[in-house]
Parts: C-alpha cells; structure tokens; sequence
C-alpha cells in the first residue's frame, strides 16, 4: 500500500458506507422522528436490528452476523459516520446497543454472553454502560457504589448518573466497589437485570435529546455468576471495551460534522446577498475550505486510529492515537457545526433545522467516554511515557 491510499477505503467499504447511509435516511430517521425525545426507542433498535446493522456489530455464534468473534474498530467507525450524516436518533441507538453489550461480550462467561447478547443483537434487548456516579466521573476509578458481601454474592447500594439508556434498559453493565480504599483496583462489573429488586431510577433531560437517567441501588443482590471478569477487575473490562469504542465517538463527530459541511455548501451556493452567492465572498468560501478541512484531519485521525487499534488491541499505541482522535474529531466537529450556522444566518436557529439540531447534538461528545481535557492528559502522559 502506498502512502497517499494510506486512508483510503476499499470499494466494499464505500459500498457499505453508501447503503448504511440511504438506510438511515430512507428507513430509520422517520422512525427516529416517531420516537418519544430523549426516551429509548425500541422501534429504532428493532428496525437496526430487522435491517442488520445491530447483527454487525456481534459475532454469528452470539446472534450476530459476523464470522470473526468482535467487530473491527474501523468498521464500527464507519457504521457510526454514516448513520451520524443522516440521523444522530439512529447512530446512537446502535452505539449504545454495543457500548452497553460489549463489556459482556469481551469478559463475560460463556453463559452471560448466551444470555445476554442474543436479545441486544436481535433487538429485543437494550443494555446500558453504567460507570459514572453523582460524585465521580472523569475520575471514574474512585466511584463508591458499594458492593457489600451477602453470602456466595453481593448487595449493592448506591447511586449511578448519567447513564445512556437508564432507567429503561432491560441489563445494566455495572460497576461497583468491592475492595474500599484501593481505586480503580478495588472495582469490579457486575451483570444487572433492569428488573432487579432494588434498581430504580428516573431519566434526565438534556439539551439534545438522549435517553439517560440516573439509577438508585437500595441492596441489590448479585452472585457470583453476575461477576464479569474477575472480582477487582473491573476496571480492565471497563477499559477493553472503551478502547474500541473511543475511536467511534470521533467518528460520530466526524459524520456530524460532514452534514454540517454539506449543508453550508449548499447553501452557500444557492443564497443570494448583495447580488451574488454567498460561495463568491471570500470570506465565506474561506470558511468552507477550512471546515473540509477540518473535517478531513478528523476522519483521517479516526481511521487511523481505529486502524492502530485492529492491528493489535493491545498495542501500546493505540491509547495515545485514540485520545487523539476522540479529542480532535469532536472539537473540530464544534467549530464546523458553529460555522456552518453562522454562515446559514437566523435559519440555522429556527427548532427544527438540522443545524439547531446539530448545535444541539455536538456538545456532548465533548464531555462523554473521556472529556476533551481527560484526552489531553492521556496524551500528554503518553508523550512522557
Ligand atoms: C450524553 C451523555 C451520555 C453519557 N453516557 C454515559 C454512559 O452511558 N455511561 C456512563 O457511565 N457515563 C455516561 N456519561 C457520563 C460521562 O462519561 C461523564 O459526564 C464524563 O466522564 C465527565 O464526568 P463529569 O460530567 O462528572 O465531569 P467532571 O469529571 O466533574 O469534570 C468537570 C470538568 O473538569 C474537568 N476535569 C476533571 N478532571 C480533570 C483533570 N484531571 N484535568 C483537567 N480537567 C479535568 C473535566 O474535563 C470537565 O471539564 C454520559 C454523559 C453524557 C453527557
């Protein structure tokens, strides 16, 4: 392969990108549009689901589609970036059908998997990621939901926030703290029945749409058979499963992003001031120039990265090249999302418009799976390492 096709995707690749994207605008984004706003709508998994794009991302042995046994991070990228240019509703509902199942599907036991990942594949089953709490996010290692031993098992109490999918999903991936005092090496993941006795929660409202709540814990029993991984090895299964999807969110940026892009070239072209299009200001076709740009630097960054990482998961690059990634594609998306709004003038700000919409769904990639200031620090360290 030569350098300039570093990047470059294959005919098949283009070809999947294509047909996810009619897809989503045909098929799946007047389902969205159906959906209750910020609730989880079972239609859309089911459609993701009847459509194949949920059998994707799970392996043909778990009820999935796939020969291999996980779904390449390039390929998650993809799905992501092109159901993101057509419908976010869409884009999230299939990520956090994998973000909720994969800690499952990475560490859990023959039995969990067969239980579990079936019915998130098929679409009859939601799951939730559920790490942050109240008091503790970015440092996630120090979270206090207690796990108190019960016999052959645990009870647990405490509080979760902020969760994709709660309190609505069917199975949490939950993690709580086994060991006190000994951060995130006293942590461990536990398999959570959304009908567990003593789970309850209530939803939170965000600027854009999202279904997400916060969980209440009050003596939840668990065994030994809900453990994922090993006990105080939770943070590992936490961390397998980002380091796959971190790329990904760089990738929802990017697809936000390019139909920001494609919306300000349009329009651009088309709308009149002071007798000529706006294209023909240079101001404005400069602008363009640097969100193609942008956009661009950001994608490539995100294959790159989601490339380093299907080399070898455990390379030791792929940390540093996923920060980088998440943290560039999803600031430069706000930059392009903003001016992409300014050049549309007051229209953009009318409820409704894709760049309200935009505007709106843009700012949250910023703060989830690792804030943009959290990316910087792993970089950073990463520099010194
Ligand atoms: C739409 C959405 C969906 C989400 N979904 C999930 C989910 O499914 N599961 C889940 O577990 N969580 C989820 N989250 C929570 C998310 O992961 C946290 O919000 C995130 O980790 C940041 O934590 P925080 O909001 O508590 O901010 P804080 O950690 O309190 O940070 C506040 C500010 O301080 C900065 N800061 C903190 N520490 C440092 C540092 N060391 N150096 C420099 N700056 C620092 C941060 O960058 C940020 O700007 C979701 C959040 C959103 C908005």
């Amino acid at each position: 392969m030569t350098p300039a096709h570093a990047f470059a995707l294959t005919p098949e690749q283009r070809r999947m990108v294509e047909e996810t994207r009619s897809l989503a605008r045909d098929v799946l984004a007047p389902i969205a549009e159906g959906g209750d706003p910020g609730r989880v709508n079972r239609t859309l998994v089911g459609a993701l689901a009847e459509h194949g794009l949920l059998p994707r991302l799970f392996p043909a042995s778990a009820g999935g589609s796939r020969e291999d046994d996980r779904i390449s991070a390039l390929e998650l990228c993809l799905l992501r970036e092109a159901l993101a240019m057509e419908s976010t509703e869409a884009e999230t509902a299939l990520a956090l059908q994998g973000l909720g199942a994969y800690p499952i599907l990475l560490s859990g036991s023959p039995e969990q998997v067969r239980r579990w990942i079936p019915p998130v594949a098929g679409g009859a089953a939601v799951p939730a990621f559920a790490l942050t709490e109240p008091e503790h996010g970015s440092d996630a290692g120090a979270l206090e939901l207690a796990a108190e031993p019960d016999g052959d098992g645990w009870r647990l109490t405490g509080q979760k926030a902020f969760i994709s999918n709660a309190p609505e999903a069917d199975v949490y991936t939950l993690f709580a703290r086994t060991t006190p005092d000994s951060g995130p090496k006293g942590v461990t993941a536990f398999v959570v029945p959304g009908d567990a006795a003593g789970l309850s929660g209530t939803s939170i409202e965000l600027i854009a749409p999202h279904p997400i709540g916060r969980l209440e814990l009050d003596g939840v029993r668990v065994s030994g058979e809900d453990v994922l991984g090993d006990v105080d090895g939770g943070f590992r299964v936490a961390m397998r499963t980002l380091d796959l999807f971190r790329p990904s969110v760089g990738a929802f940026a990017v697809g936000m992003a390019q139909a920001a892009l494609d919306a300000a070239v349009a329009h651009a072209g088309a709308r009149r001031a002071f007798g000529r299009p706006l294209r023909e200001f240079q101001a404005v076709s400069h602008a363009l120039a640097e969100m193609a740009t942008r956009t661009q630097a950001a994608r490539l960054l995100v294959y790159a990265a989601a490339s380093t990482y299907d080399a070898d998961p455990e390379d030791g690059a792929v940390t540093r090249a996923s920060a980088m990634a998440k943290l560039a594609a999803t600031e430069a998306a706000q930059w392009v999302v903003d001016r992409a709004v300014q050049i549309h003038g007051a229209r953009a700000l009318e409820r409704g418009h894709l760049l309200e919409h935009l505007y709106r769904e843009v700012r949250a990639p910023r703060i989830y799976e690792g804030t943009t200031e959290i990316q910087r620090e792993i970089v950073a360290r990463e520099l010194y390492r």
